[in-house]
């Protein structure tokens, strides 16, 4: 059998299989062999990547396409092919109850854009739509579904499709989401009474900047929830998913429910900056928010021991002129996709010791899992998609905001240098970005189907 692809002489990672110096064979878009010898056979092309790493394609299991205004598949997937990410998953909250038109619109949008595969999550906020869970998995392939505790003032919600809840609504949705073992409820957890009664008051008082938004926001209304979360779904069984984990206390809330521990994901921005990067300002302004120092290292031994089960990115595209102006004014959120593979590697493998496997579990395979998408994704073994990056450890640069192809316009990371680059990404064995060529001309993204496997 001659292969379409080798890749030769690389340092390779796999979750599961650790770190070896080796070679990847490509057919037919799928993974034909990998080997610890030089050469995985003959070939019709091959990329000697000697003194690189090879590492399957991130599969980034948050992102949040179009609310930044002209951000879509095609700008946000070429700045997340340029930085190893190679399927996402994006939220798609504005159903009410037509959830065919917006699928079929969101998903042919990015059959005709996407540089990389893509799947979704629906919203829910009702308990007419818990109702159609199953019908959901089965119609469309989509298992999770996120549910916003936040929420709770009539009309809040509506620029994002979300009804206003309470926690009637919220036992109500996971008792229909313990029907069916393949759904998983992903809940945005911030005790928002607390939130309002604080925020009036260092609103009134004058109060600025990220610590003032850290106080607004302070970690124990995270845990609260979570609490709430987590009693829940002990009661009733559902499989519930606490997204963007930005505390030592909610940690420690999660750690609690042995029984039926919540899945918990945290996200780069949580690793890497802290509310006392006043320069940011209110580039940095993110719900929840950045937290203090010790927060950040809480995380990372959760990062270190297994407590913390992904991380992802919460990529948000919003321009820097919707992030000027107050805390309190300007809007929430910000791009992550573009940062999010060298930040992991340079804050955790670099500087504090994580091991590449380790890395990859988290970005790459562990999301995959989670979702149903594994062993299609998140790994590189036979049989497998072939989607991987190649990353150069050794070279500094900081983001360049300029040409990395998203909608946004700044970074996080724009004043400092960075390790662990991507040279080339591959979906599906086609190149589809890299140092030398660019990004592929012709988006081959496909549409990703949930299918769990129980237990
Ligand atoms: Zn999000």
């Amino acid at each position: 059998m001659e292969l379409d692809l080798a890749v030769q002489n690389a340092v390779i990672t796999i979750a599961g299989m650790g770190t070896f110096e080796g070679s990847l064979g490509v057919k037919d878009g799928k993974v034909a062999a990998l080997t610890a010898g030089s050469s995985a056979g003959a070939a019709k092309e091959v990329v000697d990547a000697r003194g690189m790493h090879l590492l399957p394609g991130v599969f980034d299991a948050h992102s949040h396409y179009g609310l930044g205004g002209d951000d879509d598949f095609s700008t946000e997937t070429r700045a997340a092919a340029r930085a190893g990410i190679t399927s996402t998953l994006s939220y798609l909250l504005k159903l009410d109850t037509d959830y065919e038109s917006p699928y079929l619109e969101m998903r042919r949008e990015g059959e005709a854009k996407s540089l990389i595969d893509f799947g979704f999550h629906f919203g829910v906020s009702s308990i007419e739509q818990a109702k159609r869970l199953t019908w959901a998995a089965d119609q469309f392939g989509v298992v999770s579904h996120k549910y916003f505790m936040s929420f709770k003032r009539p009309g809040e919600g509506d620029y994002l499709g979300v009804h206003a809840v309470h926690d009637g609504i919220l036992y109500q949705v996971m008792r229909e989401v313990a029907k069916d073992p393949r759904v998983i409820l992903v809940v945005h957890s911030e005790n928002i009474e607390v939130v309002w009664s604080l925020a009036d008051e260092l609103r009134s008082s004058g109060a600025d900047g990220l610590a003032a938004w850290n106080d607004s926001r302070p970690d124990f209304t995270e845990a609260h929830d979570i609490g709430t979360v987590g009693m829940f779904s002990e009661l009733t069984g559902a499989k519930v998913f606490i997204p963007h984990v930005s505390s030592a206390m909610a940690l420690e809330a999660a750690k609690r429910f042995a029984s039926n521990r919540p899945i918990l994901e945290t996200c780069p921005h949580f690793l890497t900056h802290t509310c006392d990067d006043e320069y940011l300002g209110s580039l940095g302004k993110v719900n929840p928010p950045l937290r203090p120092k010790r927060d950040v290292e809480a995380l990372w031994e959760a990062v270190f021991d297994g407590t913390i089960d992904l991380i992802a990115s919460d990529h948000n595209s919003r321009k820097r002129a919707n992030k000027s102006g107050d805390i309190w004014s300007s809007s929430a959120g910000f791009p992550g996709q573009g940062t999010m593979l060298p930040a992991i590697l340079t804050e955790g493998v670099v500087r504090r010791g994580l091991a590449l496997e380790r890395a990859v579990e988290l970005l790459c395979a562990s999301p995959a899992r989670i979702f149903g998408h594994y062993p299609r994704k998140g790994t590189l073994l036979p049989g497998s998609d072939a989607d991987f990056v190649v990353v150069d450890l050794e070279t500094w640069a900081a983001p360049d905001t300029e040409s990395w192809g998203s909608f946004s316009d700044y970074s996080l990371h724009e004043r400092e240098e960075l390790a662990g680059w991507p040279v080339a990404t591959y979906l599906r064995g086609r190149r589809i970005w890299s140092t030398d060529d660019g990004w592929t001309t012709d988006p081959a993204g496909e549409f990703l189907p949930a299918t769990p496997v129980e237990g």
